[in-house]
């Protein structure tokens, strides 16, 4: 069941780092036959491109000029759609660990968000039905979108998720101690910044998923945008 037509549909999904957005609003995208936006992704690949330029993530004005002159998109042929920076597409370089590190720093400067904040709106009348997650989706980007949630859980769990998923993947060393100090290190910087600071907008559903599994929070968000939309929906 899909959503019907050309009708516009913006779901915004904003939380704290480690909340399962990116899983929760593909699967939401999915279900409801709309585009997926990972805006994570965006200032994942402003920092890599920052550390791989030689420059220093704390230096404001040549991260702000670098930001200003690259060109960074998608490509929407793919699922999910990967990210390109100046054509060259960067996915595999975005999980890295120096990129985690700075990735909250490049995302404080001013320059840098206005660049991303246009693009990502642009993205939003190109495509027009988009589940869109990151800190400041419902709050800045899309302050008119048609459903907001606020997708948060403990500290401890988002680190205990984070841990077991790098385990899935084969890591044996995983110290969970430092995952959780991360996490919270990144949300400090995060809320505290005064651009699009992580925050819960007024008029978002908060959902705390500390108890709830994914599959439970995306049938909730599912079953919310259809109902919001309701006559919109193809049986
Ligand atoms: O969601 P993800 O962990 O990939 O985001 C990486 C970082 O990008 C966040 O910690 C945050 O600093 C920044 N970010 C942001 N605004 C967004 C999305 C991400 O500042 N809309």
């Amino acid at each position: 069941m899909s959503v019907s037509g050309d009708m516009p549909l913006i779901v915004t999904i904003d939380g704290p780092a480690g909340a399962g957005k990116s899983t929760v609003a593909r699967r939401v995208a999915g279900a409801l036959g709309v585009d997926f936006l990972d805006t994570g992704a965006m200032y994942r690949g402003v920092a890599a491109a920052v550390i791989d330029a030689g420059i220093d993530a704390e230096d404001s004005d040549a991260v702000g000029a670098l930001a200003e002159g690259m060109h960074i998109g998608f490509n929407w042929g793919t699922d999910p759609p990967r990210l390109k920076v100046d054509g060259v597409d960067v996915s595999h370089r975005l999980r890295d660990a120096d990129v985690t590190a700075n990735v909250s720093l490049v995302a404080g400067n001013s320059r840098v968000r206005r660049v991303l904040v246009k693009a990502q709106r642009w993205i939003g009348k190109e495509h027009p039905r988009l589940v869109t997650e990151g800190r400041d989706q419902g709050s800045v980007v899309f302050e008119n979108a048609t459903i907001k949630f606020y997708l948060d859980a403990s500290p401890e769990v988002r680190a205990r998720r984070r841990a077991d998923q790098l385990r899935a993947a084969g890591r044996t060393n995983v110290d969970e101690e430092k995952i959780l100090h991360r996490i919270v290190h990144r949300d400090e910087r995060d809320s505290t910044r005064t651009d699009g600071p992580l925050m819960c907008p007024e008029d978002a559903e908060r959902i705390d998923s500390s108890d709830m599994s994914l599959d439970e929070v995306v049938e909730l968000m599912t079953k919310r945008a259809r109902a919001e939309i309701g006559v919109g929906v193809d049986e």
